[in-house]
């Protein structure tokens, strides 16, 4: 497995790897690998003959008062990961290699940014798009896979793909979860034991929301009330940032419920602040 922290230089090879008929495999990751990014990898690994996984925490998604200067981080350890999950190159820049000093090019797809995480976290779907596309542009991958876990993310980079003809294919993988239901981030690092005994009732809640919109819930202002209450008695400890309804695609509210929605959470849970979701067929 090659390991390359030289854009130009990974943008050569992966050219070539192109130029003799090979597909390419991404899967972008932020490092701290879990078993969801190994599922990542595995899927990707399925479909390609080279496969990229990069581990990059790219400052320009990240706000102010944000964690970026905590970020949890493992070099060698996701190594050893992505290496034993068959990848064939790990790109790991410093972000001056990836940014130069008066980088002034963005990629915004702001009407699908407005609500969820692009609410709270103003700069974010605009540092994502941009490295993505910057990630794109250098490995020319055939597929790249993303996660649900990271919903909204997913809609913007599939609508940002179509419309800007990016060549690539976009594959979303299921949430990976601990058996007690906890969605696995990176973030779950930052968890004390009575928080991490707690967040489980993030996804209990989203269960119970969509039991309630099956049994016939079409309101979409009670049902966030009815998982705002949840929340207050299940996980007293936690602040929320967003509970929301969504359209799947396009991420617009949902007032009445007549088509499959997306629920979506963020939750401040001590130092993490987690988020997850549940799409619900009615
Ligand atoms: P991150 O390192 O948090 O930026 O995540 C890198 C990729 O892994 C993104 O596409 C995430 O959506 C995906 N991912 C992170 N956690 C999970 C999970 N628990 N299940 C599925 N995908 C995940």
């Amino acid at each position: 497995m090659k390991i390359f922290t030289d854009p130009i230089e990974l943008q050569k090879h992966c050219l070539s790897w192109r130029n003799q008929g090979l597909t390419i495999g991404l899967v972008p990751t932020m490092g701290f690998l879990h078993d969801g990014h190994l599922s990542l990898i595995d899927m990707a690994r399925a479909s390609c003959d080279k496969l990229v996984v990069t581990l990059f925490v790219n400052p320009t998604q990240f706000g102010e008062n944000e964690d970026l200067g905590n970020y949890p981080s493992d070099f060698d350890g996701d190594c050893a990961k992505a290496k034993a999950h068959g990848a064939d190159l790990i790109f790991a820049p410093a972000p001056d290699a990836m940014y130069a000093p008066d980088h002034a090019t963005w990629v915004t797809v702001p009407s699908l940014g407005t609500h969820l995480c692009g609410a709270s976290r103003p700069v974010h779907f605009r540092g994502v798009c941009t490295v993505v596309t910057k990630l794109f542009q250098l490995v020319q991958p055939t597929t790249a896979v993303f996660g649900q876990k990271d919903w909204q993310q997913l809609a913007i980079l599939r609508r940002m793909v179509r419309d800007l003809n990016i060549p690539v294919e976009i594959i979303g993988h299921p949430i990976v979860r601990e058996a007690d239901g906890l969605a696995l981030s990176s973030r779950n690092a930052y968890l004390t034991e009575s928080e991490r005994a707690a967040a489980p009732a993030i996804r209990q809640g989203l269960l119970r929301l969509a039991e309630k919109i099956r049994e016939g819930e079409r309101d979409g202002h009670k049902a966030t009330e009815f998982l705002t209450n949840e929340y207050a008695s299940t996980l007293p400890m936690g602040t929320v940032d967003y509970i929301e309804l969504v359209t799947p695609d396009s991420i617009e509210p949902v007032t009445t419920i007549t088509s499959p929605v997306l629920a979506a959470v963020a939750i401040h849970l001590g130092k993490a602040r987690l988020i997850d979701n549940i799409l619900i067929e009615v």
